[in-house]
């Protein structure tokens, strides 16, 4: 938890995974001839972000630089420091492509052995440095595909925050990442050689409710044990809405819990928030969560009423993600080494 509870300086910072048309998993995973019409989107979000103050973070992909009209509107952006750009890597359609058709394994960038994983990131943050003029020092893996294999490799290639985690979600049913038991606190993660570390600032998670997060993790610990399994634990967990573990992101959400998610987590001593959202989210028919125009459209009223309710009922400051490492004291906060 952080020991910066005098200071009363709440952040929230506004991430955006900037990519490629495409359904993970279901259409399989484009390797080749990826298509960025959906970044046509990215000039009234940006106009949104400046209008509470917040600089969004794109984390950008790599078809991401092959759209020129996205590299002129993201550089001057940039350029006039409204914006950053860090990274976000889909292991399937970064070079070096080793293979045609990526597993569902292999979409993960953290089961990749770990030379992979550093030859993949190095290309991209080489090719970013030289769009943009400067080396990118903020990641975010695609399909939240982050563990400590992953650390190694970035810290060598000058990165200093990471932002893949989701606290306590758990994405082993598709062979991807554990989070159970991860901090929704910024904390530092160590490469598993215990070398080198950097700072992670998890994406929000939790419930509309104060202490319900604290609460629903012991209560996880009960319920996966033989006798929390033989109870009706399951069910009532369910109906005190135990099973209801939201992401700040207005994707699959409504206002109202997005609102409470804010509310929850600064009254639980979250001081930095991280709201999420996908590129493709931002035009119809890219994303399964703004399908035609009517759908962009209520995402943007729950953006904004979030971007509202965090800057002026709450006081969160916008910050980027790389200006969080300047802002939390790594010596304040919890080292993650299992
Ligand atoms: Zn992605």
């Amino acid at each position: 938890m952080s020991n910066n509870k005098d200071s009363q300086i709440r952040t929230i910072v506004v991430t955006v995974d900037t990519e490629e048309e495409g359904l993970w998993g279901a259409g399989g995973y484009p390797v080749r001839n990826c298509t960025t019409e959906n970044l046509r989107g990215l000039e009234r979000f940006q106009s949104l972000c400046e209008k509470y103050l917040v600089p969004p973070t794109y984390l950008i992909d790599a078809p991401v630089l092959d759209d020129p009209i996205a590299i002129h509107e993201l550089k001057s952006w940039m350029r006039m420091g409204v914006c950053e750009i860090g990274t976000h890597c889909h292991p399937w359609c970064n070079p070096p492509i080793v293979s045609e058709t990526a597993s569902n394994r292999e979409s993960y960038m953290c089961n990749l052995p770990e030379e992979l994983q550093f030859a993949k990131l190095q290309w991209l943050t080489q090719r970013i440095a030289e769009v943009f003029g400067k080396s990118p020092t903020s990641y975010r893996a695609g399909r939240y595909g982050f563990d400590r294999t992953t650390v190694g490799p970035l810290v060598k290639l000058g990165y200093k925050i990471d932002s893949s985690v989701l606290p306590a979600f758990d994405y082993r049913n598709s062979q991807g990442p554990d989070f159970r038991r991860l901090t929704r606190y910024p904390s530092r993660v160590s490469d598993l050689r215990g070398q080198s570390e950097l700072m992670e600032v998890p994406i929000t998670t939790g419930f509309t409710r104060p202490r319900f997060y604290a609460f629903r993790q012991r209560l996880r610990g009960l319920l996966d044990t033989p006798f929390g399994r033989a109870t009706k634990l399951a069910s009532i967990s369910n109906r005190l809405g135990l099973t209801n573990h939201l992401k700040l992101s207005p994707e699959g959400t409504t206002l109202a819990e997005l609102k409470g998610l804010v509310h929850s987590s600064l009254k639980d001593g979250v001081e930095h928030l991280v709201l999420m959202l996908h590129s493709t989210s931002l035009m119809p028919g890219y994303s399964p969560y703004a399908k035609d125009p009517q759908g962009v459209e209520s995402l943007y009223q729950r953006l904004e009423g979030t971007l509202e309710y965090a800057t002026k009922s709450q006081q969160c400051i916008g910050s980027t993600l790389s200006d969080l490492t300047k802002r939390i004291d790594p010596s304040a906060v919890q080292k993650i080494e299992t």
